[in-house]
């Protein structure tokens, strides 16, 4: 693909298009096409199966978005879990908070982190991190044999397609709240409002009717379909609208502040229908 515009298809009508300077690596894995390209404008990036999955430069507002909300959510997050993720982005971010014992990282593909360990050190660099526990393994098994364990669940998966379409059912919200501890929190990356507005809304139903409190959150991600991201967030006892700025220690961030926390629940009418 080098010097060459890579098109990815985010509908049948519409795409974004991006000079490629060079491809690092390509690779058809167990469960996926894996490519590691270098972009003019957004820097490295991931490709799986042909869709964005991360690039250097504007991957931060993903990973903190999905992380902090939850963790300055709760007030104590001790042991948390990543299903997916295996860029490492998310981790990243939830080791900026002194109360995490243990990240728990559950990726079903180890090639996904072995080739971003290689080419997105910016992202990955923090999996080799004492407190982290990596697992190449499939998040629903793992979910499945988990009980009264986790503080914090965050889903970062791919799209509901090929090994990630099972992680997007009402039996897998089901088991996610089995494995939180009774006051856990878990957040699940809900695609994009503009093509994918079934999908929220129909996560939401499943997931209201398991977690007392749950809501929608949104963000501005320029390499991700439509640029809008939306976040589902599902609580058994603390309201992510409800923490006092108190419990906002610092943190070095690029996007997530104490005010966008709140802020980002605050959604655009059409999308705020999805969820009525
Ligand atoms: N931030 C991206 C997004 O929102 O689309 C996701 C990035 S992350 C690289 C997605 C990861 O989900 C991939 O590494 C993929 O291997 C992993 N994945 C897909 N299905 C999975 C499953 N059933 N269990 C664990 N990981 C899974």
């Amino acid at each position: 693909m080098a010097g060459l515009w890579f098109t990815e298809k985010q509908t049948e009508n519409f795409g974004i298009t991006m000079k490629v300077n060079k491809t690092l690596h390509t690779e058809q894995t167990d469960f996926q096409m894996l490519e590691m390209v270098e972009t003019a404008e957004w820097g490295n990036m991931l490709l799986l199966d042909g869709m964005v999955m991360t690039a250097v430069k504007d991957e931060f507002v993903y990973h903190e978005m999905v992380a902090h909300v939850p963790l300055f959510t709760h007030p104590n997050p001790e042991n948390v879990l990543v299903v997916g993720g295996g860029d490492g982005g998310v981790i990243r971010e939830v080791l900026k908070h002194p109360s995490v014992k243990k990240a728990t990282l559950v990726d079903i593909d180890g090639k996904v982190i072995e080739y971003s360990k290689k080419f997105l050190p910016e992202i990955a660099g923090w999996l080799e991190d004492l407190r982290v526990d990596v697992q190449v393994d499939d998040g629903f098994m793992h979910i499945a044999q988990s009980e009264n364990e986790y503080d914090v669940i965050m889903v970062d998966s791919t799209e509901p397609v090929g090994p990630a379409v099972n992680l997007f059912t009402k039996g897998f919200y089901a088991g996610i709240s089995k494995a939180l501890k009774e006051d856990g929190i878990f957040v699940a990356q809900s695609d994009n409002p503009w093509f994918k507005g079934e999908l929220i809304r129909h996560v939401q139903r499943d997931v209201r009717e398991i977690f007392p409190i749950t809501r929608l959150y949104v963000a501005n991600i320029p390499t991700y379909p439509s640029g809008l991201w939306a976040f589902t967030i599902g609580s058994k006892k603390y309201d992510p609208l409800e923490v006092s700025d108190d419990r906002f220690h610092e943190i070095e961030t690029k996007y997530y502040t104490k005010e966008l926390h709140k802020a980002a629940f605050v959604l655009p009418k059409f999308v705020g229908d999805l969820v009525k």
